[in-house]
């Protein structure tokens, strides 16, 4: 087979050719239709030369107009010599005198019109590029993508589930409390009927609590899945725009959509973005407005919807509560508030179960021990682990994931999160265990109307490492001296448990230390509880909150007071320390034998809570102290 350079295929290379041809052709006759006046070759000459020829009589007749002036001669220089010729005019007001006294038969072109066409097409051009212009943008606009004129326009996607994509309760797991109380609002879109003929009120919001990764957004989703209504989805910062009004603007639009389609569900995700308090964020300079215009947009319209028979519940999800503005927790708003947070140890099976049913598992792969080692992971984590297990066993070419890829993965995700610092070291855990344990134990002993109902070592929140769960018992609206005197003490078990089992005391108290002096100081300076002190109220209630922070100031007191009260609270503080010590030397073996416990499971509550706290024991000399 011949070589062939050219590589491109014959009949291409003939259109090419042809399209060049075409082209010069249109050329060629545009060109030959073009006016021309009379611009045949004709040799140009200096204009001092065509004067010299007029004034030597032998110029017959020109032709002038603004760019040339063509001239015929009466006889040629030379034999075979043009004698018509051209020459450029200059701006000579002799000429026409010059040309008549030697008899030059002469005519200049008339003024050159505007024809027609030009006239119409300068009138018609301009404005219809400019009408082009406008229709494209609205096009765009109406197209509902990123157009230009589409800043009001809210930018929620409706999310239609696919049988394949979509998400149901099953994919969600432990987040038990969380899925009981969203399938309620699953329930309610059902059949709306059956809770408005009793006179239900159907919630109109509902706020999703909890640390990033927990699957918010994707309980959310799989609301809608099991629910088979419309689901808007935006998220809080799609609002937030650089125009001024636009964000309100779209919250309307947003909710004026969603009542078309009702029943249906709005989604705002990351609602911090919005909601933030507009308090805290007195400090920010300028930009505030748009938030804070939009959020009112967002409260008055979740004032203004109460169709009975046709709700439109809206969800919303944030990792940050605590930042958002008061308004939209009350009454009518965001009254619901589901927490959905790091998932204990069974629950971490479960959501391993669901994701390693999606890998090749080699036989013999024991989740359990990977859900133990991996306390304070959220489901996204545990998503990412078993991937990440599944990326090591296809880098080392086998076809299953062994438990060896799964323990790697968790180093490699340990070493992420390690950053946030969201994961416990095995010595750290065993200082929680034992300092929860020891609220726990105190907690129980201790007069007041509460019990201990759970105990947890799962990192919840940021500060939380673990925490000791009392419930009341009884609604109280007062509480004893005895009572408080108790709650003291409850407080400073944990540290107590860290002295007696590991003779040092760790940072991890710093908040029951705190909440322990402050209900020391309230005993002594608010209600009057001290026997040295007597009924007197020290505090001054109802100073300037916004300034003065949380603290109530003192009453003008003598220093001799000043310093009574202070050694009052000391006192009240060492005494319940000392109870609490009294009590866990007591029940030593009981505070080993629940630590261990829960360092194996995490998380203790309910009947087995119970009957672990029943063998305590109160010690005489604690009562004593009391
Ligand atoms: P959040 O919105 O709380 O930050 P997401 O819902 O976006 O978290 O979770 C991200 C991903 O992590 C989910 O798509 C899912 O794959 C996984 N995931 C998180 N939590 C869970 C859970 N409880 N059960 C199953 N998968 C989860
Ligand atoms: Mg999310
Ligand atoms: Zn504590």
């Amino acid at each position: 087979m011949p070589i062939r350079k050219d590589d491109t295929p014959p009949n291409r290379r003939f259109g090419i050719v042809n399209l060049v041809l075409i082209g010069f052709g249109v050329l060629l006759l545009v060109s030959s239709f073009l006016p021309n006046q009379g611009m045949q070759q004709v040799p140009r000459v200096p204009y001092s030369l065509f004067v010299s020829q007029v004034d030597d009589g032998n110029v017959r007749r020109a032709y002038i107009t603004q760019e040339q002036i063509r001239y015929e001669l009466k006889e040629a220089p030379a034999e075979g010599a043009p004698s018509v010729l051209a020459t450029t005019p200059i701006f000579d007001m002799d000429l026409p005198k010059r040309l008549e006294e030697h008899g030059v038969e002469f005519a200049a072109a008339p003024p050159q019109k505007p024809s027609f066409i030009t006239t119409a097409l300068s009138w018609i051009v301009p404005p219809l590029i400019f009408i082009l212009v406008l229709q494209f943008f609205a096009r765009r606009s109406m197209g509902g993508a990123q157009g230009a004129l589409s800043f009001t326009k809210s930018k929620a996607k409706v999310y239609v589930p696919d049988e394949e994509s979509r998400v149901t309760f099953a994919d969600v797991a432990g987040v038990d409390e969380a899925k009981q109380e969203l399938t309620e609002i699953v329930d309610f879109l059902k059949t709306p009927e059956r809770y408005t003929a009793i006179g239900a009120r159907i919630p109109k919001g509902v706020l999703l609590v909890g640390p990033p990764g927990t699957g918010k957004t994707l309980l959310s989703k799989a609301v809608a899945g099991e629910a088979g209504v419309p689901f808007f989805i935006i998220s809080g910062s799609e609002f937030v725009e650089l125009f001024v009004g636009a964000g309100a603007a779209r919250v309307r639009d947003l909710f004026e959509e969603a009542k078309k389609k009702a029943p249906c569900i709005i989604f705002i995700d990351e609602l911090d973005a919005i909601g933030k308090s507009r308090a805290g964020s007195m400090g920010v300079v300028g930009g505030n407005d748009e938030r804070e215009q939009t959020l009112n947009q967002l409260l008055t319209e979740m004032d203004g919807f109460a169709a009975k028979d046709k709700p439109v519940i809206v969800l919303a999800a944030t990792n940050q509560p605590e930042t958002l503005d008061a308004a939209l927790l009350r009454p009518g708003r965001f009254d619901r508030q589901v927490l959905v947070d790091r998932p204990d140890l069974s629950g971490r099976k479960t959501i391993l179960d669901i994701y390693a049913r999606k890998v090749k598992l080699a036989p013999g792969v024991d989740l359990d021990k990977i859900a133990q080692a991996t306390s304070g992971f959220a489901g996204a984590d545990l998503a990412n682990l078993v991937n990440e297990g599944a990326l090591l066993a296809a880098r080392s070419k086998r076809t299953s994931v062994e438990q060896g890829d799964l323990n790697e993965a968790i180093e490699r995700v340990v070493a992420g999160l390690e950053k946030k610092s969201r994961v416990l070291q095995p010595d750290e855990k065993k200082v929680v265990a034992y300092h929860e344990v020891g609220h726990a134990i105190v907690g129980h002993l201790m007069p007041g109307g509460s019990k201990v109902a759970k105990i947890s070592i799962v990192p919840r929140g940021m500060a939380a490492l673990g925490y000791t769960l009392q419930l009341p018992t009884e609604e109280r609206f007062l509480n004893s001296k005895e009572d408080l005197e108790g709650q003291i003490a409850t407080l400073l078990g944990g540290r107590s448990a860290e002295e007696i089992v590991f003779g040092a005391v760790t940072t991890g108290a710093a908040n029951d230390l705190q909440r322990a002096t402050d209900i020391a100081e309230q005993m002594v300076g608010t209600y009057g509880m001290s026997d040295v002190l007597g009924p007197l109220a020290y505090d001054k209630q109802g100073g300037s909150r916004f300034l003065g922070g949380g603290n109530n100031p003192r009453r003008v007191v003598s220093d001799a007071t000043a310093q009574a009260i202070d050694k009052e609270v000391r006192t009240l503080v060492d005494r319940a320390h000392d109870r609490a010590l009294s009590i866990l030397n007591h029940n030593r073996e009981l505070l080993e034998s629940i630590s261990q416990q829960i360092l194996e499971k995490e998380v203790i509550e309910g009947d087995d809570l119970k009957d672990l706290l029943a063998s305590s024991v109160m010690p005489e000399e604690a009562v004593a102290i009391a």
